[in-house]
Formats: structure tokens, C-alpha cells, sequence
């Protein structure tokens, strides 16, 4: 259950950057008054001085791994996104799908010499309110709000908004900061010909941490005893939801483990960032996932270069959603007769929203008495998967779906005691389990860039058996003495 924090930015780029950054403030603040005096000139110097170190870096550091940071999307199954739409136990940060600039030096530009007055917004404050406590005019603070499309976004200050304000000496406003968001400063500035907007990047930087855990009652349970948060525990159930089936597979004992960064920012802790690589151990199988980027974006991959993403959703929902209890019951409640049961029943509320397993094109979309309202999927392959028992349908016959879209929700509509999804699974018209079928994989990676894949996963595979290596051993032997017959198992 350990989490240890393995943070090494002396390794990256920022560490260098910081290395020097030191020596960078001392120069600026012997500036500083030259700044004042002089503050084209100071501007030219140190722009110039950054822009050398920029490149020296540039020149000396082509070892280092300059897409740490660099996230661009990633194509999750759609928990992540119902998340995004707030049905989750917490709301996604959205961090995983946006454009993060790499690691550049840290902005040492004329706004970080600034000598900034800060203002973090009380509730019910507005920033008239707080222009007018610096004896700034209304009218300055319209031509600002004015200026241009990011300065309007100024008029809607929420608590706890921070705003940095530069005087002269005489207390006219030299410079206004904002945040634009956690990455970009929004800087208005004002000199003689008039106020003047720019965005600014703000560094960030990735530390590398590591967290495992055992699970006992529930992943959620076990991921926040190892310090992760709940976005965190999504992100990891879905590298792995392609392969296990998080709603109804899970079980005590157990195990993962992920090696992950985090985005700091001026030496405070901003947010989780990409999960490296991870291992999950479900009922003694062990899957693992290593990041990388093929040229596509970064995506998730097994040791061997198979990618992690499958043709079709191991659950067409959200397992958050399904009580892990729910029994299918081969004695049908309402006929009193024994039937087999042809696919996987899914206990969760009425109106869970259910997905399309794979892409595919809409057969049926319909209601009767057995299935009430059902959709079946016709995907390649001869592929069909059906959904039962829906309480809405949301495509038609003919409909075009792709993998995650919402088809309908959950119901209790036909014969059926309860609300819950039956699914099934055929291929070639023949029934096959959901939960353990062998899903079409895409293309694994192709050996031109396995070496490259190798050089990224191996240093991270053996972070991952430093962090979990005993407790793998375990379940490999306990799953051994369970094929050797032991009664415990
Ligand atoms: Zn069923």
C-alpha cells in the first residue's frame, strides 16, 4: 500500500532549467532597478539571456525526455467520458485529453520581473470592487474588460481567482495578471501608446510517482488507501477495462500497481498527470500497460507491443454503476424454468447509460415481451452483441454506432425482475461468454519501433516489480497451489 515518491526532476529538462534558475533571480533582481529605469532595454537583455539558455539547452539535452509533458489525446472507453459528464464519484479533470506545451525553460520574462501586488478574490468581490480599492477608474477597468476576446473573460471573476497588480510610484497600474487558466497567464500591460494584452506560458513540471495497493473490499477503497484519487482509480480501471471486466471480475486480493506523474507548478502540486505504465493483477492474471507513443499519440500497450485497446468494451457500462452482487439467475424468476442463460447480466439503476460494446450498424431496435426494449449491434468480424431490457433506446434501426456511444440506458422492461442490462455476445450466430471471450485486438506495434517501445517500458516495467514484485510472486504461487487442488481457493 506504499506510495513513494520518486520524484527525480534533477533528470529532466525543468531540472536543469531549475539548476539554474538560482542564478537566473539573482541576475534579475540585481536587474530589477534597471528594469525600472530602463525597462526596454532590461527586456532585450534578459529576453536575450533566456533565449541563450534556451538554446543551450536545446543543444545539450537531446537525451532528455522532452514529452514528459506533452499529452495529446488519448481515446479512453467511455467511462472516462460519463465521468466528464458527472456521473462519477468525482469530476474529471480533462486532463488526459488536453494539449499540454512541453517543458520550455521557466518564463523568466519581463512579467516575472515584475514586482506583483497579489489579490486572491473573496466571495462576492468583484474586480470593480478590487480596482477600486487600488483608486484604479472604472473606466480603466472597462478599457481593460474591452481590450480584446481574452481580457472579456475578466468580467466573470470567481472566488479564489488571483490577479497580480503592478504600480508605478505614484499608483498608476503598469501591469495586470490573470490567470487564464493553470497553464497561461493573461497579462495586460500599459506604457504610453495605450493597454496591450499577451498570454504567457506558465512552466510546468512532471514528477514521477508511484502508488500500489492490494484490494480488499473495493478498488475504490484500495486506490484511495494508496493515495490515489478517484480520477486517478478511472483512468487506471480503464488502460485495463479492455481485458477485465471492472463491474463483475474484481475480487479480494486483488493487486495494481502504477507509476504516474504528477504536474507541479511553481512548486506546489496542480494535478495528476499520464499514468507511465501500470500492472493489475485480477484473480491471480497479471496485465500490464506501458505509455507510449507511436506517432498517433500516446497510447497504452502491452509488454509484447499488443496495444491495450480492443475492438469491443470487455462492459458496454460504467461498472461504477453495477452492483457487483447482482447473481444471474439460470432459474428464470418469472417463467419458474430452468433456461440457459445466454449472456451477462448487469444489476445497475434504471437509467445507467449503456453503450455500444464495439462500432458497428444497428439490426434491431425494438420492444417485446421477453426482451422489452432491445437493441442488437451488427459489428465486422460477424460480430453481434444485444442489449436487453433497456429502459430507453436512443438509435434506430440502420443507425451507424461507434464503440462507447450511449444506445440506450438501463431498464427493467420485459421479463424482468429488476432494473439490469442483459448482453449478449455472438459470433458467427453463435452465443460466446462476454466476460471471457478473446476480443479482436488492433495491430500491435510495428517491430521498427519495438526498440524504441522497449527502451520506454523496461526501465518502467522494473519500477513496477520493485514496487510489486513480492506480492506477483504471491499470486503466481497461490494460483499454483490452486491448480494443484487446495480446498482454500
Ligand atoms: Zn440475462
Amino acid at each position: 500500500m506504499a506510495r513513494r515518491r520518486a520524484g527525480s526532476p534533477d533528470q529532466t529538462v525543468m531540472g536543469r532549467v531549475r539548476a539554474w534558475s538560482p542564478l537566473l533571480r539573482r541576475f534579475a533582481e540585481r536587474m530589477h532597478g534597471a528594469v525600472r529605469a530602463h525597462p526596454r532595454w532590461a527586456l532585450a537583455a534578459v529576453s536575450l539571456l533566456a533565449l541563450g539558455l534556451l538554446m543551450s539547452l536545446a543543444g545539450t539535452d537531446r537525451s532528455a525526455p522532452d514529452t514528459t509533458l506533452a499529452e495529446r489525446e488519448i481515446r479512453l472507453p467511455p467511462a472516462v467520458r460519463d465521468l466528464a459528464r458527472g456521473e462519477a464519484p468525482t469530476p474529471l479533470d480533462a486532463s488526459e485529453s488536453r494539449e499540454m506545451p512541453s517543458i520550455e525553460a521557466e518564463p523568466e520574462t519581463d512579467a516575472a520581473l515584475r514586482d506583483w501586488t497579489l489579490v486572491e478574490v473573496r466571495p462576492g468581490q468583484t474586480l470593480e470592487r478590487i480596482f477600486r480599492d487600488f483608486n484604479l477608474s472604472a473606466r480603466l477597468l472597462h478599457q481593460v474588460v474591452h481590450l480584446d476576446e481574452h481580457t472579456r473573460g475578466l468580467a466573470r471573476i470567481r472566488p479564489g481567482d488571483e490577479f497580480g497588480f503592478d504600480f508605478d510610484h505614484d499608483g498608476n497600474l503598469l501591469a495586470l495578471r490573470a490567470d487564464l487558466d493553470e497553464e497561461r497567464w493573461l497579462i495586460v500591460e500599459q506604457d504610453e501608446t495605450g493597454l496591450t494584452s499577451r498570454i504567457e506560458p506558465r512552466a510546468l513540471e512532471a514528477r514521477v510517482v508511484e502508488a500500489s495497493g492490494i484490494i480488499s473490499s473495493s478498488l475504490f477503497n484500495a486506490a484511495k488507501g494508496s493515495g490515489l484519487s478517484d480520477n486517478m482509480t478511472m483512468r487506471l480501471a480503464n488502460i485495463f477495462g479492455w481485458d477485465i471486466d471492472f463491474a463483475l471480475d474484481i475480487r479480494s486480493g486483488d493487486r495494481f500497481a502504477l507509476v504516474y506523474e504528477e504536474v507541479w507548478r511553481d512548486g506546489e502540486y496542480l494535478r495528476d498527470g499520464a499514468i507511465l505504465a501500470a500492472r493489475f493483477v485480477n484473480q491471480g492474471e497479471a496485465f500490464e500497460a506501458i505509455r507510449f507513443d507511436a506517432g498517433n499519440g500516446p497510447d497504452y500497450f502491452a509488454p509484447d507491443g499488443r496495444p491495450m485497446r480492443k475492438a469491443f468494451l470487455r462492459a458496454p457500462l460504467n461498472f461504477t454503476r453495477v452492483t457487483s452482487n447482482f447473481n444471474p439467475r439460470r432459474f428464470h424468476p418469472i417463467t419458474r424454468q430452468m433456461r440457459p442463460h445466454n449472456g451477462t447480466d448487469y444489476g445497475a439503476a434504471t437509467g445507467t447509460p449503456v453503450w455500444a460494446a464495439g462500432d458497428g450498424r444497428v439490426i434491431r431496435s425494438a420492444y417485446n415481451n421477453a426482451n422489452g426494449n432491445y437493441v442488437f449491434i451488427q459489428h465486422g468480424n460477424n460480430i453481434i452483441t444485444r442489449y436487453l431490457h433497456l429502459n430507453r433506446r436512443s438509435v434506430r434501426v440502420g443507425d451507424r454506432v461507434r464503440q462507447g456511444q450511449t444506445i440506450g440506458t438501463v431498464g427493467m422492461t420485459g421479463m424482468a425482475t429488476g432494473p439490469h442490462l442483459h448482453y449478449e455476445f455472438l459470433v458467427n450466430g453463435a452465443h460466446r461468454n462476454p466476460r471471457t471471450v478473446d476480443l479482436p485486438a488492433a495491430d500491435p506495434l510495428p517491430p521498427e519501433l519495438m526498440d524504441d517501445f522497449r527502451r520506454t517500458g523496461t526501465p518502467l516495467l522494473a519500477q513496477l516489480d520493485e514496487l510489486q514484485g513480492p506480492t506477483v510472486l504471491l499470486a503466481q504461487r497461490e494460483q499454483t497451489r490452486c491448480e494443484q487442488g487446495d480446498t482454500d481457493c
